[in-house]
């Protein structure tokens, strides 16, 4: 069963660019997540809050 009901996380990031990136699957770190954007070529470092 795939379900998303309980699941509050925010996987995407949003670059500078507009463009979303998907960062689920990566593991968050102390530093923040650098996020490379396929798009632009940007990285953006999100902070889990
Ligand atoms: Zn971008």
């Amino acid at each position: 069963m795939t379900s998303l009901s309980g699941v509050n996380m925010l996987t995407r990031v949003k670059c500078v660019c507009g463009a979303e990136s998907d960062i689920s699957g990566v593991t968050p770190r102390l530093n923040g997540i650098e996020v490379y954007c396929k798009v632009c070529g940007a990285v953006t470092t999100h902070f889990d809050e």
